[in-house]
């Protein structure tokens, strides 16, 4: 039998992936340079000084079909826009997914408003929709779904819910670019979609993120949100109408994002094709499954999600991701780990000032608890899975070198 790297033998893979982290594995160059020379050039970096950041919302949400697009510092500003502009408040409840980055919890945390979670779907990781509605009290005021990985939530009965207990409902996009629902693109579903210009993100700016809408009254409260609630068009006395903060992205981003704006369509394709190579080089591996696309749904493959029939291995979860990262493969175990509940931000509640605030408000006036055991489906799945980058740059080399690593990891632990 051939021997792991883990255990000394020669590494399937010696050089290298292409990373989100660095030129190797990001479309950037002369066309931002540009845009960037530009802005730098006018010495209007700010964004009520010059225009980059306006067209950039104007192209943005000609490019998503919406009438309205604000853009800001962040993801996490992104959704907080979002549920400021929802008039999310303390007392209320938002019900969320618990497989998440914590910049969609923030959000609700940032209204002095209560996450509640929702179990996930152990075929999709995204939410539930049954629990969700199993979730909802009187208290419940939005839902934020989560495209997780790329994959879009199942919106339908999301959308069924929210307009029957009217609900807002808002998508975290930030992991699903061009991500399709039955033919109708992510962040257009919902009430207010949100996305992310991190680093890591489809595209990018280093930090950024974009809040879109089709509803007038939210996009003006979004914009007054993003820009300290203060509405210029009213001159002075100078009108702060109602709680904002200063989420205003510059013209440096804009111009950045201006570009990036160019590429994704062919980032998110590239992604696809490596995908669905890798997917058919690894469905023969027994106990490895590969990411389940439901029917009318598009994946943008922010990562390459992976789920292990542990059963079917004398390993555990870490002992193969390990084993392939010392094969080279860029693999990680678990994404966040465990669900986000239980971290000590939600476990010990330490809320505003190191107090438990806002769950021990007055206007909320309940209980609740975040433990082990709340969103089983979510806890068992997160022990099952592997993520792997899925990247723009990957050549049909780096999907071979992948498929052969998991081909040798799983073959060496397979129970007998
Ligand atoms: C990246 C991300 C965020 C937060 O975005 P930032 O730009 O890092 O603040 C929120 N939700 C999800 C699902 C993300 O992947």
């Amino acid at each position: 039998m051939v021997k792991l790297a883990i255990h000394g033998g020669e590494p399937v893979r010696r050089s290298p992936f292409p990373t989100v982290n660095d030129k190797s594995g990001r479309n950037i160059g002369r066309e931002e340079l540009e845009l960037l020379k530009r802005v730098v050039e006018s010495g209007a970096l700010f964004r009520y000084s010059g225009t980059m950041v306006s067209s950039f919302e104007r192209e943005f949400a000609g490019f998503l079909g919406v009438k309205h697009a604000v853009a800001s510092t962040s993801g996490t500003a992104a959704l907080h826009i979002a549920t400021g502009a929802a008039g999310i408040g303390p007392g209320m409840e938002v019900i969320t997914s618990p497989l998440t980055d914590i910049g969609t919890i923030i959000a609700i945390l940032g209204q002095n408003a209560i996450p509640v979670f929702a179990d996930i779907d152990p075929d999709t990781y995204n939410l539930d929709p049954e629990d969700v509605r199993n979730k909802v009290t009187d208290k419940t005021r939005a839902v934020i779904a989560v495209h997780i990985f790329g994959l879009p939530a199942d919106m339908d009965p999301l959308v069924e819910l929210a307009e029957e207990k009217d609900l807002v409902l808002i998508e975290d996009c930030a992991q699903a670019y061009l991500a399709e629902y039955k033919g109708r693109l992510v962040g257009t579903i919902g009430d207010i979609g949100c996305f992310s210009l991190q680093q890591s993100k489809h595209m990018f700016t280093g930090d950024g993120g974009i809040t879109v809408t089709d509803d007038d009254e939210l996009a003006r409260k979004a914009r007054l949100f993003m820009d300290k609630g203060w509405d210029r068009s009213l001159g002075l006395p100078r009108a702060y109408v109602m709680l904002g903060f200063n989420y205003r992205m510059t013209e440096l981003q804009g111009a950045v994002a201006r570009a990036q704006l160019k590429k994704v369509r062919w980032v998110v394709e590239r992604r696809r094709r490596v995908a669905e190579s890798l997917t058919k080089k690894i469905s023969g591996i027994d106990g490895l499954i590969p990411p389940k696309v439901p029917k009318g749904c598009k994946h943008s493959y922010w990562l390459y999600p992976l789920k292990i029939e542990l059963s079917m291995f004398d390993a555990t979860l870490d002992d193969i991701v390990k084993a392939l990262q010392a094969e080279g493969i860029p693999a990680g175990a678990g994404y966040i780990g465990k669900p986000i509940y239980m971290a000590p931000l939600f476990t010990e509640k330490r809320g505003y000032g190191g107090t438990k605030c806002p769950w021990i408000c007055p206007l909320y006036g309940r209980e609740i608890d975040y433990y082990e055991g709340l969103c089983p489906q979510a806890e068992k799945t997160i022990r099952q899975l592997i993520t792997l980058p899925c990247n723009e740059y990957f050549t049909e080399e780096d999907v071979e070198d992948i498929a052969e690593a998991l081909e040798k990891v799983l073959y060496y632990y397979r129970r007998r």
